[in-house]
């Protein structure tokens, strides 16, 4: 029995130094994490293509459905974790769900895929969204360290993802998709394990917020949410065996998240928290475009490396699907603590860019990334097959648009947030990448042509025309958000 007392949510705060000593158990619980989630997602369209027979317009629809639903789940468990759970059981129950998946996809990986990848949205509902909100609760209002803590996240993040595409993706193509699923199961185990026995230190953090209930309410109602959970289990499954099902429901679920922002917004007290609020949801209604365009990397990209790129990376032999699966994380783990020194040094000289402006410069570097990748066309061979270095190249830009926009955006929501909405808030913040993923799908399945019998270069052609118009969607959404940058800023009020 440890009777070390807890501790307080005063003492957590006024940590010394650069970063809070909770932040590096949240920042390897997240890594393993994103391990299985990325090893996951990065053998998704190939397996479906591969192993269940699925056309290239399928696998990217369903690809786009799967995504989407899982980060929608975010929402919910969000809010799940707002209401009941609280952060530390959320993040329990969804790692042990996401398990769960993983074993039953290795233990039979044809068989079991929908069931093991339903259980998987689940897990990552109640996982992803909380865990930042955690992260978020280290800081107090107005600590100027909170950027810097959310990039060195970010890169746990990245590191996981890393490792996960890479590893899972070679062992699905060169021994067993088996495996792939069984290391992504492992690695989780090893996250809930730190999380286990680091959350001690988390002192309040991420308590259940029917604290002052009897224990045994307080428990009935935990149960109806691992209740309500199963219950969804076959919904799920139906739902991303059919897409046109996963059309109904991102109708319907987007419309209905409004509309609950909106009731929770009414019941705010105070104009500024309520001027908040709805810049966040600017922010949201960006990322949205951001990730339709950013997740082509899942899909598009993905079919695209496969099919289309020769596997020299600057004189190295290298498989171009791990380069897909991989540089950008691993331009995120390098350039991340980087730009955060940039951002310090500007502010230093107080020419830092606010939230509003590094948003707008991440679209224009997305914008110059779909250029590049649209580029690739005037360095193919005649049998359609092109440069994989100007691919990576590619990458790296699209990274510098991420980094000015994601850690950031996690970072933002937490400050513009009331504690009360948190869980709630960053699952909406996920809930904008669940309709990217969405949209991300239907333009990959827009790019991609249903004729299997169509030459790799008419292929090429299809793909880098769908990457052209891209780049001129996100110049223009990048103008328009540096154009209303003035008035977000007043929304924000004293927020930077
Ligand atoms: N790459 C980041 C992560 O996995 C952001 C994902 C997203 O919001 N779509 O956490």
């Amino acid at each position: 029995m440890d009777n070390t007392p807890k501790l307080t949510l005063d003492q957590i705060q006024s940590f010394e130094g650069k970063y809070p000593p909770q932040l590096w158990s949240l920042f390897f619980t997240e890594m393993w994490e994103r391990f299985c989630f990325y090893g996951m997602r990065g053998v998704l369209a190939i397996f479906m293509v591969n192993q269940l027979g699925l056309t290239d317009k399928e696998s990217n629809l369903k690809y786009g459905a799967i995504q989407a639903f899982v980060y929608a789940f975010t929402f919910i468990g969000g809010i799940f974790a707002d209401k009941v759970l609280g952060f530390k059981k959320s993040l329990f129950f969804g790692g042990i769900t996401m398990i769960l998946g993983n074993l039953l996809i290795a233990f039979s990986p044809q068989d079991m895929f929908y069931i093991g990848i339903t259980l998987s949205i689940i897990g990552t509902g109640f996982f992803k969204p909380n865990i930042s909100s955690m992260v978020g609760d280290l800081y107090r209002d107005g600590d100027s360290r909170r950027d810097a803590g959310f990039g060195l996240f970010y890169s746990g993040i990245n590191i996981g993802a890393f490792l996960g595409g890479a590893l899972c993706v070679w062992l699905g193509k060169y021994y067993s998709w088996s495996y792939a699923f069984l290391a992504a199961a492992i690695v989780m185990i090893i996250g809930v394990t730190t999380f286990l026995f680091t959350q001690k230190n988390l002192g309040p953090i991420g308590d259940s917020p029917l604290m002052h209930l009897d224990k045994s309410s307080r428990l009935r109602k935990e149960a109806l949410v691992y209740l309500g959970s199963v219950i969804s289990i076959p919904l799920i499954y139906i739902m991303i065996r059919n897409t046109d099902y996963t059309d109904y429901f991102m109708y319907t679920v987007g419309p209905l998240a409004v509309i609950y922002f909106l009731y929770e917004l009414a019941k705010v007290t105070g104009k500024p928290a309520k001027n908040k609020l709805i810049a966040a949801f600017i922010f949201i209604v960006f990322s949205v475009i951001f990730w339709a365009f950013f997740e082509q990397s899942g899909g598009s990209l993905s079919l695209f490396a496969e099919k289309n790129l020769d596997f020299n990376l600057l004189g190295m032999t290298i498989d171009p699907n791990v380069v897909n699966n991989t540089s950008n994380a691993f331009f995120v783990i390098i350039f991340s603590p980087l730009l955060g020194l940039l951002w310090i040094w500007m502010a230093g000289r107080r020419i830092e860019p606010n939230t509003v402006v590094k948003f707008g410069l991440g679209f224009l570097f997305l914008a110059a990334a779909f250029y590049v990748f649209y580029a690739t066309r005037f360095f193919a061979d005649e049998k359609g097959i092109t440069s994989l270095n100007v691919f990576t190249l590619a990458y790296l830009i699209i990274t510098f648009g991420e980094l000015c926009l994601s850690p950031i955006g996690l970072s933002i929501i937490t400050k513009l947030s009331p504690k009360k909405m948190g869980g709630m808030m960053m699952g909406m913040w996920f809930l904008a990448s669940a309709y990217g993923q969405y949209v991300a799908g239907l333009l990959g399945a827009g790019m991609s042509t249903p004729d299997e019998s169509a030459s790799l270069t008419e292929k090429l052609n299809l793909y880098t025309d769908g990457y052209y118009q891209l780049a001129i969607y996100a110049l223009i959404a990048g103008i328009l958000l540096l154009a209303i940058s003035p008035l977000v800023r007043k929304l924000m009020h004293e927020v930077k």
